[in-house]
């Protein structure tokens, strides 16, 4: 990202890359097209609904991938019409369900209360439909799997008889055709082997149902453009290999990153706000930002971060402890040893901060921050204003009289 001062901007906010998140999704487009026939990418709209990144997600060529009736309408709000949309998860409205459906998104159905509706669609029409198989890590591939008895409560069982169930509910109505097998599952080694293996798996159960397909969407769950890491070739290759060995090469293949596409793309800016001795060696350094912001599980123990310091010479402190803007005595974010001391007006800088925080931060004490969109010239605009308490006041029906 091409920032000449950082300075500029005002704090606390989030800073979208626009030139990242293209990089990162033509990356995995261009290495899926050198396999297949046809592909898609699924923007995961739950890991960041930032309106404007979801718009730069459909100007880029990305489908929608949500998980639910208000992530489908904040999609359609961002120009994906319904064919543009993959509706997934259990959280779906019969309302959006009937669009989707009519519209010709990618519906893959998660519950039974689903298949029930597909009753209730008009006749004279063939609805295309995909089923969520469900998968256990442990049995699929048991070196990725988290424990003796990964399972899912995702998808229909082959396992059980509601797999089996499901398809026979399909193939029995003229009106329904199954047109996709969905197979998300995030195993927590993103390893391609992980892919190959559950692509296995889901081409062993085409076989055995006979099933004639569109698609094959195989979820989310990879690494982004990383060092040392699985590339999106790596990811494109495992995909390829298990496919064409039960001759399903000429499937479209869907995916829906999340994490892969976002994570890089998002910066966030803290500023010091004040700081406090308490003993001899420790220093509280508070900014404005908090732990919600970019650490909403609270389970990091550090960030890829860099501090600006708005002057030199600065003498060295043994203890600083940067804190968050929250009353929580544990909003703090990590500890420098030995480090310059940070003054106020000096600035954090957090890298990879675009994936499960923004749609995960509470509206705790310090509303959401604004954020700022850089384009590839470095040009800036502000994309998402901070969120006020007025704007919690139109929310709520009562009024103060
Ligand atoms: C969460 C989710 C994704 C994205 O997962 P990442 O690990 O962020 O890539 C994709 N598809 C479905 C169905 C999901 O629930």
């Amino acid at each position: 990202m091409v920032v000449s001062n950082i300075f500029q901007f005002s704090t606390p906010c989030f800073i979208f890359d626009e030139a990242e998140f293209q990089r990162g999704v033509a990356g995995f487009h261009d290495a899926l097209a050198l396999k297949f026939k046809s592909v898609a990418i699924g923007y995961s709209v739950k890991t960041n609904s930032l309106p404007y990144a979801l718009m730069q997600a459909h100007r880029f060529g990305c489908k929608a991938e949500v998980v639910s009736h208000d992530e489908y309408r904040l999609a359609r709000l961002c120009g994906f019409a319904p064919n543009d949309i993959i509706y997934n998860g259990p959280m779906k409205s019969w309302e959006t369900f009937h669009e989707a459906m009519v519209g010709g998104a990618i519906v893959n159905i998660e519950t039974k209360r689903e298949l029930q509706w597909l009753d209730r669609l008009s006749e004279g029409h063939v609805y295309n439909v995909g089923l969520r198989l469900n998968i256990n890590i442990s049995k699929v591939s048991p070196e990725d799997a988290d424990g003796e008895d990964d399972n899912s409560r995702f998808g229909f069982s082959d396992e059980t008889d509601e797999f089996a169930d499901a398809v026979n509910f399909i193939s029995s109505r003229s009106k329904l055709r199954l047109a996709g097998l969905h197979i998300h599952r995030t195993a927590h080694s993103r390893s391609p082997r992980f892919y190959e293996r559950s692509i296995e798996y889901a081409a062993s159960v085409i076989k055995k149902y006979d099933l004639d397909l569109d698609y094959l969407d195989v979820g989310g769950g990879y690494f982004g453009i990383f060092p040392n890491k699985p590339t999106f070739e790596d990811y494109a290759e495992s995909f390829y290999r298990p496919l064409k060995k039960a001759g399903l090469e000429n499937l479209k293949i869907i995916v829906e990153p999340g994490n892969a596409l976002t994570a890089s793309c998002f910066k966030f800016l803290s500023e010091v706000i004040d700081v406090k001795k308490v003993d001899e060696k420790t220093r509280f350094v508070t900014t404005d930002g908090s732990r919600n912001d970019i650490d909403p599980f609270f389970k990091k123990t550090d960030y890829l971060k860099e501090i600006l310091y708005k002057s030199d010479n600065r003498d060295t402190e043994p203890l600083q402890i940067i804190t968050g803007c929250t009353c929580l005595e544990y909003d703090r974010l990590f500890t420098l040893t030995n480090k310059p001391r940070l003054e106020v007006g000096d600035r954090i800088l957090y890298n990879n901060v675009g994936a499960y925080t923004m749609t995960l931060s509470p509206q705790f004490i310090r509303l959401w921050p604004r954020v700022y969109a850089v384009d590839r010239e470095g040009e800036y605009k502000l994309v998402r204003r901070e969120s006020r308490a007025e704007d919690i006041m139109k929310l709520n029906q009562s009024k103060y009289e």
